[in-house]
């Protein structure tokens, strides 16, 4: 049984019913030209349906024409188990609907990516301001590592906060901590990685919090 058989199938006890939503219905049929397995099913849920609906206590007492239990309960775990696809296909859009709003937040990050470069003016970043918290860096290639030239306000006064850079390995480098004063600030300190390796500039408080975050592209080759 393939992939479509399996979601199909679980629709086809509403079908059987005369319960599935027109639009489901119509994508079943479709499958159902191409597929003898599933009509065969359809076929068989059909009668079962059938037996049922002469069961039904609301038009015939019981009596003789009840069907046994076993199929009653085959058909109704029919219908539980298209409950479940219907869940699952919500589930799905979901999950389509995350996915399209994590790319257009990707998007949206790769307006503000940076080029470093190793110009002597150095490569200027201007986070986008968070919280009431803005700043700027600029970047220069040292010898030692990457200077950062930080100028930052809104921070908290008296709280402590780590400034970061990540190389292209993912791995973080401290360029050094720093205190809020309260005041716009200006602090320069260097990070142990090639301006080159960067790839991300961030800033975060004592609670490992990130507080101020931009991407660095790669330099091109
Ligand atoms: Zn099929």
């Amino acid at each position: 049984m393939s992939d479509a058989c399996r979601e199909l199938r679980a629709a086809l006890g509403a079908v059987a019913l005369g319960r599935a939503d027109p639009a489901e219905e119509i994508a079943l049929r479709a499958h159902l030209d191409g597929c003898a397995e599933c009509r065969a099913e359809l076929r068989e849920l059909t009668s079962v349906a059938a037996a049922l609906a002469l069961g039904d206590p609301s038009r015939d007492m019981g009596g003789p024409t009840q069907p046994p239990l076993a199929l009653e309960k085959r058909v109704l775990g029919r219908l539980a188990d298209e409950r479940d696809a219907r869940r699952a296909r919500t589930r799905r859009r979901v999950a389509v609907v995350a996915a399209t709003a994590t790319a257009i937040a990707a998007a949206l990050v790769a307006f503000v990516l940076v080029m470093p470069d190793s110009s002597p003016s150095g490569t200027r970043v201007v986070f986008a301001s968070h919280a009431g918290v803005s700043a700027a860096a600029t970047l220069h290639s040292r010898s030692a590592g990457t200077e950062v030239a930080f100028h930052v306000s809104g921070l908290d006064q008296g709280d402590s906060y780590w400034l970061w850079l990540t190389g292209a390995d993912g791995q973080r480098i401290g360029a050094g901590t720093f205190r809020g004063t309260g005041t716009p600030t200006d602090l320069v300190m260097t990070a142990a990685i090639p301006l080159a390796d960067a790839r991300r500039i961030w800033v975060t408080d004592d609670h490992d919090k990130v507080v101020l975050d931009e991407r660095l592209l790669a330099p091109p080759a």
